[in-house]
This record gives C-alpha cells, structure tokens and sequence, in this order.
C-alpha cells in the first residue's frame, strides 16, 4: 500500500496518513509505534505536551529504518514561548527523540492572551531551527486565519503546515481556506473527532455502499480534501483498518455529503484557539 506524499511550499514531502500519539500513556507509545511501524505507517505525529517523545524515539531506534523514511514531527509546548525557552525546549525534543533533525516542528498553540499577545518571536526562532539545520521545516499548530496573517506580515516566513482540528463535525473551512490562500498546507487533527463521528448515519451508508467502515470513510474524506491525516489507536487491528484507505474513493457527492454534517463552533471537540491559553504545570 504506498501512501500518497503531499509536497509542502519549501520543497519537502510529508506522507498524507500518518500515525498520532496523542494520549498514548508513554508505558503503551514504544509498542504501539512499533507496531504503527509494521503496520506501514512512516509519519508520527507527536508533542512535548503528550509526554511520549523518548518512547517514540525509542521505537524509532529499535525498528532501524533508514532515518529518511520516517517523517517525525513535534511540538512546542505551551509553556516555552519566550524565544530562549523556546530553544531549549526545542533541543530537548531532539535529545528526547534522539535525532540531529527533526522533519517537522510546530508551535502547538498560538496563545494569543499569553505572552503580551506575542507568537511572532517565538515563530522567528522556530525559523532559526530550520536555518542551522536541526529542522527541515517549521509550521503552526492551531493558528486561527489573522494569527497566520500575522506571523506572515512580521516575518515574511511562511509555515509550511497549520495542523487545526477538521473533522466532519468541524470542518473548519475558513481556517482551511486561509491556510490554501498562502500555500500552507492543512493537517486534520482528531480527523474521526476521538470516534464521535464513527456513528454518524450519513457515514453509515456511505461505509456500507463502499464496503469500508465508518472510520476509513472518515479518513478517506479528508484524503480526497488534500488535508494530512493522523488517527490514534493503541489497537493494531484498528491501525491497519486506518492504514487501509487506499483502495477506495469517494464520489464528490458523497465528499459533499460528509462536508455537510458541519455543526459550525457547535461540532468542535476541542478549544477554541482564540481563547485557549492553557499552560501545563
Ligand atoms: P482521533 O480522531 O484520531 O481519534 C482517536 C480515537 O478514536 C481513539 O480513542 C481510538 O481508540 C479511536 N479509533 C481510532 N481508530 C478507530 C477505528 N478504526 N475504529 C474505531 N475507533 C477508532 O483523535 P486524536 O488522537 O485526538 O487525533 C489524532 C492525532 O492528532 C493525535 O494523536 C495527535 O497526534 C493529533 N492532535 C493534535 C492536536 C493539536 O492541538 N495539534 C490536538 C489533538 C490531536
């Protein structure tokens, strides 16, 4: 099964699907990104704030891929935004991980009642990252439309990626539609909203008229959108089962069938970036 790679404005390529680690107790990461791995998947998507950054690297080290064949991405966390905090924050997910350079590293959240209002000096040293080499790219992380514009007007330096929540309960078309207007490219977090949409009875018939299941519906919705997908599952069938959208598609009705189960603000699972200012003690 090859994964399609979508190519990101600086010239590199990120797998479409990857494999997310968000709330994987660190005891369980190690197993299951092992058995992500085997599995076929070659993106992780992991964070300082999920506590499992050594694990992850830990698997990496003992499944002995060549490093280019593994694209790995992480995140600041919330409470390192000044840019000196920033940077040691940055090379402790290195030495966490275990790797020289990281493929991808975002600022989780803009904070934008934090810190004076300021992200932009904290995106100018994640720009540092990718000048000395220890970052292929950089991007954001749950930047509303006017924090992208920002960033953009007082640095000139584009993000590759804004990964926001999307899913068909929150398709979140604004934040994608700005995201298209400068070249960034959109990656979907909780793409099936942590399983609330796997009941939904539009996905329902669409899976039984397809052969597939809710979920792989779901993620294949996001496929045919062009968005970067990485569902979570500690459960192997269920990682195959994510893995395994690929031999199928969607009718564009049926893709405008999915995108009209939007419920607007109501259908998010998670904050509101404009307010969210939560820092981990
Ligand atoms: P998700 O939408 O991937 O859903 C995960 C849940 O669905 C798990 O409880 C899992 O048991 C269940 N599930 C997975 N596959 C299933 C299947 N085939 N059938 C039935 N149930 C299934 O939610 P998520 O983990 O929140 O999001 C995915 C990833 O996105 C995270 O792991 C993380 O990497 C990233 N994320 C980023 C942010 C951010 O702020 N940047 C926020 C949340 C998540």
């Amino acid at each position: 099964m090859t994964v399609p790679t979508i190519k990101l404005h600086d010239g590199t390529s990120i797998p479409q699907l990857g494999f997310g680690v968000y709330q994987i107790r660190p005891a369980e990461t190690a197993e299951a990104v092992t058995q992500a791995l085997e599995v076929g998947y070659r993106h992780i998507d992991t964070a300082e704030m999920y506590g499992n950054e050594k694990e992850v690297g830990e698997a990496l080290r003992a499944a002995g891929l060549p490093r280019e064949e593994v694209y790995v991405t992480s995140k600041l966390n919330n409470g390192f935004h000044r840019p000196d905090d920033a940077e040691r924050a940055f090379e402790q997910t290195l030495t966490d991980l275990g790797l020289d350079r990281i493929d991808l590293f975002l600022i989780h959240w803009p904070l934008p009642t934090r810190y004076d209002g300021d992200f932009v000096s904290t995106w100018r040293t994640l720009a540092s990252f990718v000048e000395d080499g220890r970052a292929a790219s950089v991007g954001v992380s749950n930047f509303q439309p006017a924090h992208l514009q920002r960033i953009v007007d007082e640095t000139g330096v584009v993000p590759v990626i804004n990964q926001v929540e999307v899913h068909p309960y929150f398709t979140n078309e604004a934040v994608r539609a700005a995201n298209a207007r400068h070249g960034v490219a959109t990656e979907a977090w909780s793409p099936i909203a942590q399983g609330a949409v796997l009941d939904d009875a539009v996905l329902t018939e669409i899976a039984e008229a397809t052969g597939k299941s809710t979920a792989q519906v779901a993620l294949r919705w996001h496929v045919e959108r062009g968005d970067i997908v990485f569902p979570k599952s500690v459960n192997p069938g269920r990682m195959k089962e994510n893995f395994d959208i690929f031999d199928f598609s969607l009718s564009d009705d049926d893709v405008a069938r999915i995108s009209g189960l939007d419920r607007g603000e109501a259908g998010r699972t998670g904050p509101n970036p404009d307010t969210f200012d939560w820092i981990p003690a």
